[in-house]
Parts: C-alpha cells; sequence; structure tokens
C-alpha cells in the first residue's frame, strides 16, 4: 500500500520532529554544551536527505543520483560533531567539513563537466566512495557514545546501545558497496557500474540516520532527567544531598540495616563557631569554608558512605556496614583532616574546626532515634570545647553520652575563635 517514497517521507518527518525535541532540550539551563544544536540541525539535516530520496524515487532523473547521499553525508557530519560535544570531547570539525566538501566537488565534477567540458575526464561510479565517507562517520559516532554510555540501567543507556548498534550495523551494510568494487578490481575487473540498489541503500541510510536521531533525543532527555533529580536532590553550594534527599537515603539505609542484621552508623558535624568565621572574613568566604569542607567530607567518606547537609553549617553521615569504633575512627580522620588544612582565602587562608557527634544504630532503632543520639553526642562535644568527636553509648535516649569518649585517642584542643593560619 505505501510506496518507498511515502514511506521515507514518513521517516523525514520523525527526524523533523527529533529535530524539534533537540531544539527544546536546547532550552533547558545545563544542556547548553551537549550538541544539541548541531543534532538538530543533523536531524533536519537527515529530513532533507528523506525529501530528496522521495523525490528520487519518483522521478529518477530530475537529481543528480547523489545528491541524498550528498545530503546525508552533511547530517552524518554535523551529528558526529554533536556527539563529539555530547561526550565532552568536542575535537576539531575542520576534517569532516573537508570531507563533505571534497565529495560535494567531485559529485559536482562528475555531473557537470561532462555536459560542459568536452575534455572532462569520466568520474568513476561514485557510490562506494561516499558510502566509505558514511562508514567513517557512523563509526566515529559510535566511537563518541559508546564512552558515555551511563553506567545505570534506564532510558538512556538503552537509547546509547541502540544507537551504536544502529550505527554499526549501517557501516557494515554500507562496507557492502565498498567492498564490490575492491572485490572486482583485485580480479582484474573494472570499477563497476552503478547498481540498481544503490538508490534503496541511500534510502536504508536515510532510515538508520532517523533512527540514530530518535536514539539521540532519547539520549539527551535522559541525560536532562538526571541532571534535574541531582539538582533537586544534592545541595547547590556543597554538592552533598539536601535534607529531605539525605533523610530518604538514612531511612532506607536503616531499614536495610535491619533486614540484614549488620551495624550501621551516624555522625552529626556542626563547624565550630562559623557565626564568628562570617563576622570575621564575610559572608562569602564563609560560603567557601562550607565547600571546603564539604570537599574534604567527600574524600573522607567511605565506599558506600552519604554525605548531607541538614541546614546552615551543620552536615551528617551516614556509614552503612559500618560499627561504630571504625564509625568513629573515620569521623577522628575527618576532623584531623579539617584542622590541618586551613580553607584557601586571601589574605590569608582560614583554619576552622568542627565538632562530631557518632552512635551507632541499635536493633530496631529508626532514623530520628539514631540521629537524636548522634545529636546529644554532637551537643556533648560542643560541651566540652568543641574540635572533637563525642559518642554516643548504647542505651537509648536517656543514656547520657560517654563522658570520656572523646577522651585519648580522639580528643584534641584547639579552642577560641577561629584564627588565621600562618
Ligand atoms: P557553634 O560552635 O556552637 O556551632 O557556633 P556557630 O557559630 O557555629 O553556630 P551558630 O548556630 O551560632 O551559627 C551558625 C551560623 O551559620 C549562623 C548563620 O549565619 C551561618 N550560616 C548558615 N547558613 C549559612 C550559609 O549557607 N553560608 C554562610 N556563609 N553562613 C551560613
Ligand atoms: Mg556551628
Ligand atoms: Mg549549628
Amino acid at each position: 500500500m505505501f510506496q518507498s517514497h511515502v514511506v521515507v517521507l514518513i521517516a523525514g518527518l520523525f527526524a523533523l520532529q527529533m529535530a524539534v525535541v533537540c531544539v527544546v532540550l536546547r532550552r533547558s539551563s545545563g544542556m547548553e554544551r551537549s550538541g544539541l544544536t548541531s543534532w538538530a540541525l543533523g536531524s533536519v539535516l537527515a529530513a532533507f536527505a528523506a525529501a530528496l530520496a522521495a523525490v528520487q524515487a519518483l522521478r529518477p532523473m530530475w537529481l543528480v543520483p547523489e545528491s541524498t547521499d550528498l545530503a546525508l553525508l552533511a547530517a552524518l557530519s554535523v551529528m558526529a560533531v554533536g556527539a563529539r560535544h555530547f561526550a565532552q570531547r568536542p575535537g576539531r570539525a575542520a576534517g569532516l567539513l573537508g570531507l563533505n566538501l571534497a565529495a560535494a566537488a567531485a559529485v559536482a565534477w562528475g555531473d557537470l563537466a561532462p555536459r560542459y567540458l568536452a575534455t572532462a575526464a569520466a568520474l568513476p561510479d561514485l557510490a562506494p566512495v561516499l558510502s566509505a565517507c558514511h562508514i567513517v562517520l557512523l563509526l566515529d559516532l559510535a566511537r563518541s557514545v559508546v564512552p558515555s554510555v551511563p553506567a545505570t540501567r534506564g532510558t538512556g543507556r538503552l537509547a546509547a546501545w541502540s544507537l551504536a548498534a544502529i550505527t554499526i550495523s549501517a557501516a557494515a551494510i554500507n562496507a557492502w558497496t565498498v567492498l564490490r568494487p575492491l572485490a572486482a578490481m583485485a580480479q582484474g575487473g573494472a570499477w563497476p557500474r552503478p547498481m540498481p540498489w544503490d538508490g534503496e541503500l541511500a534510502m536504508f541510510n536515510v532510515f538508520a540516520l532517523v533512527g540514530v536521531s530518535v536514539s539521540f533525543a532519547l539520549m539527551a532527555h535522559d541525560r536532562l532527567r538526571r541532571m534535574l533529580e541531582r539538582r533537586a536532590r544534592h545541595d547547590d553550594l556543597t554538592d552533598v544531598l539536601l535534607r529531605g534527599a539525605f533523610w530518604e537515603e538514612l531511612e532506607a539505609a536503616c531499614l536495610q540495616a535491619e533486614r540484614q542484621r549488620k551495624p550501621m552508623t551516624v555522625a552529626f558535624v556542626d563547624l565550630d563557631h562559623f557565626k564568628a568565621i562570617n563576622d570575621v572574613y564575610g559572608h562569602l568566604a564563609g560560603d567557601s569554608v562550607l565547600r571546603h569542607f564539604a570537599g574534604l567530607l567527600r574524600k573522607t567518606l567511605g565506599h558506600g558512605d552519604l554525605a548531607g547537609r541538614l541546614g546552615g553549617e551543620e552536615f551528617a553521615i551516614v556509614m552503612p556496614d559500618t560499627a561504630l569504633e571504625t564509625g568513629r575512627l573515620a569521623c577522628l580522620r575527618l576532623a584531623t583532616a579539617v584542622r590541618a588544612t586551613p580553607c584557601p582565602s586571601e589574605p590569608d587562608p582560614i583554619a576552622y574546626t568542627v565538632s562530631i557527634g557518632v552512635a551507632a544504630r541499635q536493633p530496631g532503632e529508626g532514623a530520628d532515634a539514631l540521629m537524636r543520639r548522634a545529636d546529644r553526642a554532637l551537643y556533648d562535644a560542643k560541651l566540652k570545647g568543641r574540635n572533637c568527636v563525642s559518642l554516643h553509648p548504647v542505651g537509648g535516649d536517656n543514656a547520657a553520652p560517654a563522658a570520656d569518649a572523646a577522651e585519648g585517642a580522639g580528643r584534641y584542643v584547639t579552642r577560641g575563635q577561629p584564627r588565621v593560619a600562618s
């Protein structure tokens, strides 16, 4: 019922729609450098190639036979540039421009020269050469996309693999057109004449490009979704989890620890005399200290540990599968790193310290009760003069924090107002 020119035109409409999708995604903040403009342009060129293929299917004598291939080559080149930007490896596009110009010049010469120049040398069938260019560009697309396949399951990963599969299969099918003349010449024959299926190959390439542009639109959409999700769960300033997201993770970790009967430790961290840092150095410097602390926090966290900013200069850490003593040592390492590493600032670095309250989860204990005990331990650390790690003993909410928990290995004393490190 449907003739080939109708089908290829429908495919072209798909490509146009993907161009619109790319333009819409490009307008979201954070997606500016994802190659979406190139992909929008590439999809428009693919739609143009589809229109040319439809015209050729209806009226083969109207156009230069290679015009669809040229449009496809231009579309693929622009998409290859976009894919490199998407993979954050832009590189130079001069080679791609040169490839397109050379192909256009060869086609123009092959078509126009015999008409207007009596002595013009006739060019052999260019289809294999154009197919070779397609193969190079298709493989370039796959090469850009495969390393940036998302590690986690989902639409983005599926779309990236489908894009790679389409490009590699299309390259393999195009290879047939390249191998045919090479095989003929190897057997002593001449460069073959155009074959009837060359036009169908161009149509196949149009479908492949439309498939590729749909896959790319899905990949870009998935990247945007992940970015927004991350922004909604992470603090702008410190890039650790926001209070709500942290609490969700904490509750999930408590449930898992209960189910698996594994230990779990949490820590409440508060920067000491932070108000004074703001007063002495200004709020911007205070923000730098928060960012600096979050950096040290991330470095100290073990695999599977989570950190969140509960508000102001208060942070919390969840350490799944960690007993109290191991958690205490991790917190000591953090406190020591903070004390030893002042926040870089002009004219002088800003030295600061933290107080940490640590509590290990008891069987049956929920997130609220556990954090309340860690908070009490933090209160105790503050009472003891700050800049120390305090443990909450086992024994419920009413038990007093261990009076000597932060003594010995855990305790070091540098009290007083924030000072300027020399
Ligand atoms: P303590 O040692 O007892 O914890 O004293 P503190 O000064 O650290 O605690 P306090 O609660 O008195 O002060 C916290 C300050 O943190 C007050 C507030 O202005 C400041 N703060 C809260 N959020 C931010 C922020 O995002 N940036 C900056 N620069 N300051 C903040
Ligand atoms: Mg504080
Ligand atoms: Mg505080």
